[in-house]
């Protein structure tokens, strides 16, 4: 490898699914950049910083599950993963390791592009709710959780946010229902009871599941009420075109990259 040729990857584990070297090297390919985007199966969280050190890496997203431990590896936090304590993109700025959160604003792109926003019901809440419910509470939207059980609903209960878990759960109306559970990726499940979720999305505006290139139960749901509907494809490219800016300091047209990293979903 030449020397001055850059090094990026995504960490994670599992990792050899990810599309993002697909589209991260269609990008500098087509960028005519000397880069080069790999993968790496990190096991140990606890290790990411000396790997990413080891490694001589410009650049790296982090997917799950290490995304927490990659907010405790960087020496700065920028933007909105201060508020969410969750980093997906690390920039090497100098030795020094700078932490962003793409995920949040990459959604959020992608949901504004239905039209306007004024509620949301967020069902789960992992880590993925953290960020699309901070994202959206910064827009000034009204962010309502809806989880299975009530343990992971505390962080957002200490945050202001409207909780309910299925127990406690009251009917209401909201411009968009979005699915951050896994509920539908490994099984056939819907992420709620049917009781709650089917007057739920049918007096919804919109509904969007963050699982990728699967019609879920939830969005077979939406498309038989006839709500606009879709999956979290457009919020990978986004999140993927916020961190490649961020990798080659905003230097290059956004649609230009959008354009170049899509032809990985083709
Ligand atoms: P977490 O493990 O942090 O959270 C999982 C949540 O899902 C919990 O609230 C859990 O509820 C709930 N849950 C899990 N299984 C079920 C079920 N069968 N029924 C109801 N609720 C369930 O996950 P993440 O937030 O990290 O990720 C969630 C999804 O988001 C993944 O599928 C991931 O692939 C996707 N994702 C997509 C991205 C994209 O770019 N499109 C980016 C990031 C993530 P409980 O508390 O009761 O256990």
């Amino acid at each position: 490898m030449k020397k001055s040729r850059k090094l990026f990857a995504i960490f994670g584990d599992p990792v050899s699914h990810s599309i993002s070297p697909r589209m991260h090297n269609y990008a500098f390919k087509g960028l005519g950049i000397d880069a080069c985007y790999t993968r790496y199966r990190l096991e140990d969280g606890q290790k990411l910083r000396e790997k990413f050190l080891s490694l001589n890496l410009s650049g790296i997203n982090i997917t799950v599950p290490h995304k927490e431990a990659a907010f405790q590896a960087c020496d700065e936090i920028k933007g909105i993963a201060r508020e969410i304590e969750a980093v997906n993109t690390i920039v090497n700025t100098n030795g020094q390791l700078i932490g962003y959160n793409t995920d949040a604003p990459g959604f959020l792109e992608s949901a504004f592009r239905f039209g306007e926003i004024g509620s949301v019901c967020i069902i789960g809440a992992g880590g993925t709710a953290r960020a699309i419910a901070a994202a959206f509470k910064e827009k000034g939207v009204t962010v309502t959780l809806l989880n299975r059980s009530e343990n992971r609903l505390t962080y957002f209960k200490d945050r202001g946010y409207n909780v309910y878990s299925w127990q406690t759960w009251e009917d209401d109306t909201f411009d968009l229902v979005v699915n951050t559970t896994s509920a539908g990726l490994l099984s056939n499940d819907l992420p709620a009871p049917v009781t709650i979720l089917r007057p739920l999305l049918k007096r919804a505006k919109y509904a969007i599941d963050v699982v990728y290139n699967k019609e879920t139960p939830f969005l077979s749901l939406a498309k038989e009420l006839g709500i606009p509907s879709k999956d979290g494809s457009e919020m990978l490219l986004f999140q993927g075109v916020l961190a490649f800016e961020h990798f080659t300091g905003h230097k290059y047209p956004k649609e230009q990259i959008t354009i170049l990293m899509q032809k990985a979903f083709d």
